[in-house]
């Protein structure tokens, strides 16, 4: 493979475009420009095949929350291999990498969240959600109680479970999706949908959707609640302050699970260890992945309250993959989870790069383009607008500016991503304040160029 490195940049995009499908990728765009090769990475920072340095202000796809080329994980890896590389935890067998790991997060997770499942990533912890909540209840002997309710413009990830509590329409359209069960309230996206009223009304009629969701479908029949605490791949929208004490409250009235997808939110992202924290929530389960293992491993996790294990305690749970609680990706993720922790990484966001990343951001609001600056520690969006007082969408379809503006980025060598006419950004959290001005540079003249 690292032979492989040094091929010509046209012979690896010729390999690409005959025998590679990609994950989420526009066939038109990727059949005239041919994808980009990257080569290794080092901190923050990117290499392509063509000798570019790249400030990764995505962290791959959220996930690089130590930043790169960080040899303990390595190292770490190596060993495990060589000791155990792999057994699994089914039928009475357990390891120490998973046992370790799962003591860590049940340390790290708010409240009694003492019990953990183990899943490869984000979107089959979430499959595990459906199956484990709805277990739950019949446990409880109320199987009729087996609706959970989500967003529209969630993402919840891609498998069929994780598009079903998803709410991105187009991903329901290619596949027959959502399962049954599956019922959907509205983001709390003010730039939007947010109208005359105030930030502070909007966040509460938002969530109060929630209680006439409950009512409509019967609140004997509502199994669970799902949220990112900010939604991310929908936009990075940070909700307004009103929004998640009044979920709270809601979930807490009517005895409904509260889920939260940590899968982005999670591991330092937005200040604290867990997004739940920094919005005042207190969930009974948690999904996590990602920053669990900074992406140096495929590894996720679903975290769950001392109510909910010792309810499953009482049955047989019938699922499993044959990677739960891999030994690699345990002993990975829990040497990350030492550096995060040694490191005081969460301090570092807290006490340097979120605030001074919020400054340079909001800054950008001075941009003729820029109507609304988001942030929520490291993860960060803006809304492009031609017409900032009526926070108007742009004439032509959603998303053309957005996407042009994202290719300006890529040809100045920052990584951001385009939800619509969103732009957003969520850097390794060990970017430094040199870092962040050379990165909110180059998204300014990308900026500049979509004039
Ligand atoms: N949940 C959230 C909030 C996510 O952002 C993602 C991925 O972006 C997922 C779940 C899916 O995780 P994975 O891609 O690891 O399956």
């Amino acid at each position: 493979t690292t032979m492989a490195n040094h091929l010509p940049t046209a012979e690896l995009q010729a390999l690409d475009a005959a025998h590679h499908l990609h994950p989420f990728t526009n066939g038109h765009e990727l059949a005239q420009k041919g994808a980009r090769v990257i080569k290794s990475a080092k901190g923050v920072w990117l290499k392509d095949s063509d000798g570019n340095e790249i400030i990764d202000g995505m962290a791959g796809l959220w996930c690089v929350n130590i930043g790169y080329g960080r040899d303990e994980l390595a190292d770490v890896a190596a060993r495990q291999m060589r000791e155990l590389p792999y057994y699994n935890t089914f039928f009475q067998t357990t390891h120490a990498p998973a046992l370790m790991l799962a003591r860590k997060l049940a340390e790290l997770a708010p409240g009694d969240l003492n019990h953990v499942f183990f899943s490869t990533g984000g979107s089959d912890a979430n499959d595990t959600n459906i199956r484990l909540v709805r277990t739950y209840w019949a446990e409880k002997g109320q199987p009729e109680r087996n609706v959970i309710i989500s967003r529209w413009n969630a993402y919840h990830g891609s498998t069929i479970g994780g598009t079903s509590l998803g709410g991105m329409k187009g991903m329901h359209g290619q596949g027959g999706l959502p399962i049954p069960g599956i019922e959907f309230i509205d983001q709390p996206n003010w730039w939007v949908e947010g109208g005359d009223t105030a930030p502070e009304e909007f966040g509460l009629e938002r969530a109060r959707q929630l209680e006439a969701k409950i009512n409509e479908i019967g609140p004997d029949k509502v199994a669970a609640f799902i949220g990112e605490p900010v939604q991310g791949a929908g936009g990075v929208i940070v909700p307004p302050e009103t929004y998640w004490p009044e979920i709270q409250r809601i979930c807490d009235q009517y005895g409904i699970v509260l889920i939260t997808d940590e899968v982005i939110c999670g591991f330092g992202r937005t200040g604290n260890w867990f997004g739940s924290q920094t919005f005042g929530i207190r969930p009974d389960i948690m999904t996590m992945a990602k920053g669990l293992s900074s992406g140096y491993q495929p590894i996720g996790a679903s975290v769950v309250s001392d109510e909910i294990a010792q309810v499953l305690s009482g049955t047989d749970f019938n699922h499993g993959y044959t990677y739960s609680g891999h030994p690699v990706a345990a002993a990975v993720a829990l040497e990350n989870l030492r550096i995060l922790e040694e490191e005081n990484i969460v301090g570092h966001v807290q006490n340097v790069a979120a605030p001074y990343l919020k400054q340079k951001w909001e800054g950008l609001l001075d941009h003729p383009l820029v109507g609304e600056a988001k942030i929520a520690g490291m993860m960060a969006s803006v809304a492009l607008t031609p017409d900032k007082a009526a926070r108007a969408p742009f004439a032509s379809d959603p998303g053309v500016v957005g996407q042009i503006c994202r290719d300006r980025c890529f040809a100045n060598n920052v990584i951001m991503r385009h939800v619509g006419d969103r732009m957003i950004i969520s850097p390794p959290l060990v970017i430094t304040p040199d870092e962040i001005d050379i990165l909110i540079d180059r998204a300014r003249l990308s900026l500049d160029e979509c004039l």
